[in-house]
Formats: structure tokens, sequence, C-alpha cells
């Protein structure tokens, strides 16, 4: 008996349809897709999202493949802070914007530090909550390159809460997830908050 698929694959639409779809969304804002400034919209559109969900077509894992061993005995946490990123809600499929901050702990390997920054960039580019986004970042990282510990905290503001629903300009989100050494060595979670600029223990939510 042939084994049951754990998920249906997603069909593509075509560009076409895709299309389309916007000018449905048009008619629903009660605009006419057919005026002269919107005629080219669902085009661009299109083109958006190709650029907004680019990181579905990249495998994460990949952009991790290639480690270096060679960094003259280094042990010390690697960590690179304030990577912008911008996402869109999986909810309301709106913007996310913000700022993620990745350190590790190695053990013999290390990455580019570019890398941190495109693995963060792989994950903005879906659909995303942003406590999974915190979560597959920091799992991801601690699956391929297996450091001593992980730590990922992302600072962001969701536009489905700043232009529409509470309406609350200027709130953030902070989420964070510790691994390994992060998690369980009190000084080590230290020294990557204060690095981050995050100090005092009431500052990040459990993980
Ligand atoms: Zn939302």
């Amino acid at each position: 008996m042939a084994a049951v698929p754990k998920r249906s694959p997603v069909v593509r639409p075509s560009r076409e349809e895709a299309e389309a779809a916007v000018r449905t969304l048009i008619r629903w804002a009660n605009d006419d897709p057919n005026r002269e400034g919107l005629i080219d919209t669902p085009a661009r559109v299109v083109r958006s999202y190709e650029e907004f969900f680019s990181g579905y077509a990249q495998d994460p894992t990949e952009i991790l493949a290639r480690t270096f061993s060679e960094v003259g005995g280094y042990d010390e946490m690697i960590v690179m802070t304030d990577i912008r990123f911008e996402s869109h809600c999986e909810h309301h499929m709106v913007p996310i914007i913000g700022k993620a901050h990745v350190g590790y702990l190695p053990d013999k390997r290390v990455v580019g530090i570019s890398k941190l920054a495109r693995l963060v960039e792989v994950y903005a580019r879906r659909l995303q909550v942003q406590e999974k986004m915190t979560v597959q970042i920091a799992d991801c990282l601690q699956k391929v390159l297996k450091p001593k510990g992980v730590a990922v905290v992302i600072e962001a503001a969701h536009q489905c809460m700043t232009t529409r629903g509470v309406h609350k300009p200027g709130v953030g989100l902070v989420t964070s997830r510790m691994v390994g050494a992060f998690r369980t060595d009190p000084s080590t979670r230290r020294e990557f908050l204060a690095v981050i600029g995050r100090t005092g223990s009431g500052s990040l939510p459990n993980t």
C-alpha cells in the first residue's frame, strides 16, 4: 500500500491567476482595477510577492552547509546583532519589521558571519509568526552547525497591530529562544544579553 502523504502538495497558480486574485481584492476594497492608476498594480503586486516570499524556494540548511574549522582556537560566543528583516504575518499578510540578534557558542566549527543574516532572511521571507520564526532560526542553527548552544532574540513591530485592529503604534514584540549552553548556563545567557544590549532578568519572555 502506498504511503499516504502527510500534506497534499501546494499547487502554485499561474502568474495570470495570481494577478486575477489581486484584481478581485482591489474590487473588494471598492475600487476599479481597470482605472488608469491601478491597471498595472496586479502585475506589480505579484512581482512584490515573489520578493516577499522568496524564502520558500531556499533551503536554510544549505546556507549553513559551508563551515570553517580553522578558527585559531576561538571558543567564545559569536553574536550578530541588529539583523534587520522584513517579514509578513501569516494571519493578516501585512509586514512585520524588526531586527534579530543571533548568537552561538561554537564547537570547533563556525560559519561565515553573513550566513547568519541570510538564515534570518530565508525565514523572514515567508508567511510568519514571530514566535515560530525565532524557533526556526535557532533550531536550524543548532541542528546543522551543532554548536554548544544557540540564542536568538527578535524584536519586531507588527503592522497588523499598528495600522489596524487595536491600533497601537510603537509597541514591539520580543521573542527569544535559548538552546544548549544559553539555556543551561546563566552566565552565558547574561553575556549574550549584555552583547545585544538587553540586561536585566525581566527583559525577556521565557523560552
Ligand atoms: Zn497579524
